[in-house]
């Protein structure tokens, strides 16, 4: 039997994001990184729900020189230890790079599922973005929008919207019983 799966989206999700000018930036080093509320339990609930958990990253910072790419592992890293995450996905490149991986493109979500024989129509993308959104919809994804307030351009079309990452839970949840 296949598996399902619970893609979740890094920053702005799992950990608390640095806003400048109303827009969301990841957490520069380990120091800045925050666990979100409810995101410790919440996996928790997954795992034991058996949902194999796969982190799905656009970190373009690395392409752009901003931050380095063992940077972006050592927050991995520190996730890894406080999560029980199953595989983190993560695309360096910047959209001049015209990968399948950035999302909103779907590779991340459909080499993940790949690597765990997942059924993707019973799986959730988890994301605070609208590119989130794309990519969990074109990986034939259930999308669960946790709108976070940015000032910046807004999914069109999802499955659900909440506010925090236990409602997305909740509903995830809610379609195991
Ligand atoms: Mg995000
Ligand atoms: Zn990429």
């Amino acid at each position: 039997m296949k598996k399902r799966a619970v893609f979740l989206d890094r920053d702005g999700v799992l950990n608390r994001t640095i806003i400048r000018n109303g827009k969301p930036y990841p957490p520069a080093s380990v120091d800045e990184l925050e666990i979100m509320p409810g995101v410790v339990d919440g996996l928790q609930r997954l795992k034991e729900a058996n949902f194999v958990l796969i982190v799905v990253s656009n970190q373009p910072d690395v392409r752009r020189g901003i931050t380095s790419r063992s940077t972006v592992e050592d927050i991995n890293n520190s996730l890894a230890k406080l999560l029980p995450i199953d595989r983190f996905k993560i695309c360096y490149h910047d959209n001049s790079d015209v990968c399948d991986c950035r999302k909103p493109n779907p590779g991340m979500l459909i080499a993940g599922a790949g690597d765990f024989d997942i059924d993707m129509a019973s799986s959730y993308m988890v994301g605070d973005r609208w590119k989130d959104m794309e990519a969990g919809i074109s990986a034939g994804c259930r999308t669960i929008f946790i709108e976070q307030g940015y000032n910046e351009k807004q999914p069109k079309v999802f499955d659900y919207k909440v506010s925090y990452f236990t409602d997305a839970v909740n509903i995830i949840m809610e379609g195991e019983m």
